[in-house]
């Protein structure tokens, strides 16, 4: 199948249940992209910031750009006039920088906190006491440029579907918990991205508000051997 066709059936599959679809292009040209975006898609996520400036300056300026990968804090300054959502905020330290460019750039910038819930010793995330600690903080109090909109995760790579699922039931409790004690009033909190090509079914069962999504969208991905993710 092509980009544009698995494009159109992939978001007609997940935009009827409310969810948003987040293409994710890392690695992809942007030939490819473009291909997805004449198809009618105008959100893509990458997980390095840059790629991801790279591809913004050629690429159409109505796409709104996610970032999706780990962000080092000297890194935010290159993103921050730009970017939509940031999905992987995974200390106070990175959302202290995030506010801070977004004070520069006069902005305020979204952002989402990555929660760890995968039985996997390589993700990155937050405990759950450390995301509580951090919403609880003097410092996040402070923040003028940065909202936070909802949480993020990632399963971990397992075959085994029920496994997956309690993760997924794990992050949604942990967000609706969120919401009651730090955003109460707040109608933005309300996104929980998770789901990838391989279990975008079962976290929309769920409760997944976005999905993103890359090799069931643009094929699979060939890993060059200096990069890992
Ligand atoms: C690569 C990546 C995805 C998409 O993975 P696919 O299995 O190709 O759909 C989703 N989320 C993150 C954080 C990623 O790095």
């Amino acid at each position: 199948m092509s980009i544009a066709a698995n494009l159109i059936a992939l978001k007609e599959e997940v935009e009827k249940l409310n969810v948003k679809l987040i293409a994710v292009s890392k690695t992809k040209s942007v030939q490819e992209i473009r291909e997805a975006y004449d198809a009618g898609q105008r959100v893509f996520g990458e997980n390095t910031v840059q790629e991801l400036v790279e591809k913004q300056e050629k690429l159409p300026k109505d796409i709104e750009w996610h970032l999706i990968g780990h962000l080092q804090s000297n890194k935010v300054k290159y993103i921050a006039p730009f970017i939509n959502l940031i999905h992987s905020v995974d200390s106070l330290k990175l959302l202290q920088e995030i506010d801070k460019q977004g004070a520069k750039n006069n902005r305020i910038i979204d952002c989402l906190l990555q929660i760890y819930v995968a039985d996997e010793e390589t993700k990155f995330g937050l405990g759950y006491d450390e995301a509580i600690e951090l919403l609880r903080s003097d410092e996040y109090t402070r923040m003028k440029n940065i909202r936070i909109v909802g949480v993020m995760g990632i399963a971990t790579n397992t075959e085994n579907p029920k496994q997956i699922k309690e993760e997924f039931y794990e992050l949604f409790t942990f967000f609706n918990g969120l919401k009651q004690s730090f955003f109460r009033k707040n109608d933005s909190f309300k996104e929980i991205s998770m789901g990838m090509s391989s279990d975008y079914k079962l976290a929309i069962e769920q409760g997944s508000t976005m999905v993103r999504i890359g090799s069931a969208l643009f094929g699979k991905r060939v890993i060059p051997h200096w990069k890992n993710n």
